[in-house]
């Protein structure tokens, strides 16, 4: 897959000292293979290896140390630029209701898009109407209404009067009602076909040009793959769309797709759905996608940070420490206050690469551990912490006390510290193990 090839060709790289022409074109090459693999469309790939290498040449010429971290840094920024950099606002209505309209193949997520923008608007304090105009399915409007019932807004379904069997009516209608009643925004369901059709077409332009939508999102399901780009130029052609929003990267997709449909139409990206449930979803941000395509989380602003503000001799100090043996719960203590200095635990654990596996679990990481475990060596006295060995039990229970935590919790931090002591003493006897490892160097 795209990440895994990427992230071979920068290993290479990494061992190498400097850089040289040969190697960017080396790997550019690498790129191009893994961005096709990854069914990133051709012209789309070919802007951006041009731009990587010659962006790449100059790292290389510049004889800059690192080149490993020259390149993904490159790679990197290309990557946010053709992802469009930070998302753009959405347009709302100066008078009247705020019309939003969703288009996309069936199953691309546009129902359940509807009720995401309906919760996270009504959150915000708007006013609401979903308008069920996908009258293609059977289950169509009440799937809508399911969803609206679920995000706490108002459902417009098709009625006697309101335009039974005609999506542009019930369109129209539902926009009149939403003036009528002071509705802040509309949000237009419509019909998708499994594939591309006329019909198809015709009936979102007629919705379109019945309601006047200040956005038109087409809803893209990132697994889709090398259809993207025909299916996003058949839409844009077809209906014209003001933003994308990709769907189901939850799933494996790396998002490829979104590279190739930024890179074509030049739609800005709105938002990425990330789940089934009405949360699941958040503004598009370009520098995550990137990161998401490197599946190398904020690992530049993670190298960036730690050569700010992590002190590089008290690491080495603190290595040799370990490897003797000699750890104790102050420099524990000491280390932990570093790692806090490079911002909360989940955030370093998110632009650690190779994390795409891991996501769950980042998700159960409970940070709220760590601070347990800070109170506890926080509430011990100087002696106690340089020497765990005179920790007896009325020490544990007044630290307990003191923390705010049981004597089991204390019991628990202090077996865990010895194991740990002793692990990495037996490490050290066979060098330390490179505390870096992971991180391009
Ligand atoms: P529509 O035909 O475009 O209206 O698509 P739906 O909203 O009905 O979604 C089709 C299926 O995809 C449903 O089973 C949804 O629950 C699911 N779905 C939609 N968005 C996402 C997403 O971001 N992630 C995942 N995993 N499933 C999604
Ligand atoms: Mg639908």
């Amino acid at each position: 897959n795209l990440s895994d090839r990427l992230r071979d060709s920068f290993k290479r790289l990494r061992s190498k000292g400097v850089l040289s022409e040969a190697d960017v074109d080396a790997t550019v090459g690498e790129i191009r293979r893994a961005l096709i693999d990854a069914d990133v469309a051709l012209p789309v790939v070919r802007d951006f290896t041009k731009a990587v290498r010659e962006k790449a040449y100059g790292a290389a010429r510049s004889q800059a140390l690192n080149p490993g971290q020259q390149v993904v840094r490159v790679v990197h920024e290309q990557l946010v630029e053709v992802l469009g950099g930070e998302s753009r606002e959405l347009v709302f209505a100066q008078r009247g209701p705020t019309v939003f309209m969703l288009a996309g193949l069936q199953g691309a997520g546009k129902t359940t898009l509807a009720g995401k923008l309906g919760k996270w608007l009504r959150e915000s304090g708007k006013t609401v109407l979903l308008v069920a105009s996908d009258l293609q399915r059977p289950n169509a409007v009440n799937q809508l209404q399911v969803v609206g019932q679920r995000a706490g807004v108002e459902v417009w379904a098709p009625e006697p009067g309101n335009g039974v069997g005609d999506p542009v009516q019930v369109a129209r209608s539902g926009l009149a009602h939403a003036l009528e009643n002071g509705i802040d925004v509309v949000i237009v369901d419509t019909a998708g076909r499994l594939g591309v059709d006329e019909e198809m077409m015709q009936q979102a332009r007629d919705i379109r040009d019945a309601v006047n939508p200040h956005e038109i999102m087409f809803v893209l399901d990132a697994m889709i793959g090398q259809d993207a780009v025909q299916t996003a130029t058949a839409f844009r052609d077809g209906v014209g769309f003001t933003g994308v929003v990709m769907s189901k990267l939850d799933g494996d997709a790396r998002g490829g797709a979104s590279l190739s449909v930024r890179g074509v139409t030049g739609a800005p990206i709105l938002f990425a759905s990330t789940g089934e449930g009405l949360d699941d979803f958040e503004r598009f941000h370009a520098d995550r996608m990137a990161g998401r395509i490197l599946d190398m989380g904020d690992i530049l602003t993670l190298i960036e940070e730690a050569e700010r503000k992590f002190d590089q001799d008290e690491a080495e100090r603190m290595a040799a420490k370990a490897a003797s043996g000699d750890l104790t719960l102050t420099d524990f203590l000491s280390q932990l206050q570093q790692m806090r200095k490079l911002g909360s635990m989940k955030k370093i654990l998110g632009m650690l690469p190779g994390m795409g596996e891991m996501r769950e679990q980042l998700e159960n990481f409970d940070e709220r551990e760590v601070n347990r475990v800070e109170a506890i060596v926080r509430s011990m006295t100087p002696a106690e912490r340089d020497d765990i060995g005179i920790l007896n039990g009325s020490r544990r229970a007044r630290i307990a006390a003191g923390s705010g935590t049981t004597v089991t919790e204390v019991n628990q931090l202090v077996k865990r510290f010895e194991a740990a002591r002793k692990m990495m003493k037996h490490m050290g006897k066979g060098g330390m193990p490179d505390l870096s490892g992971g991180i391009p160097q």
